[in-house]
This record gives C-alpha cells, sequence and structure tokens, in this order.
C-alpha cells in the first residue's frame, strides 16, 4: 500500500498515512497539508515532491 510520512518532504512532523488507493492518499495529504501546515496551494512542484517521496 502507498504510504506517505510528511517528515520526508522535509518537515518536523510525525504524520504519516497509508491508503491502498494513490488519489485518495493525495488527497488526505492535502488536507494534512492545509490543515497542519497552512499549506493552501499544491503547486505541481510540490505534488512532485510528494510524489516521490510516497513509498509504494
Ligand atoms: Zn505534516
Amino acid at each position: 500500500m502507498p504510504r506517505f510520512n510528511c517528515k520526508d518532504i522535509g518537515m518536523s512532523c510525525g504524520w504519516s498515512k497509508e491508503s491502498k488507493d494513490l488519489d485518495e492518499l493525495l488527497n488526505e495529504i492535502q488536507r494534512h497539508a492545509s490543515e497542519a501546515h497552512g499549506i493552501k496551494e499544491f503547486t505541481p512542484e510540490l505534488i512532485e515532491k510528494v510524489k516521490s517521496a510516497i513509498r509504494m
């Protein structure tokens, strides 16, 4: 299952998430980024960074 650790993109944050569906995981990550880190805009650059940090 794809898994994402927030600290893998350089955040000092212990949040991690696992989901069976990659798109669902990306949605969860966007929500977390917005709520916990105030990141309102997911730029293509940031999405690439997030995707490269996801462990399949
Ligand atoms: Zn985080």
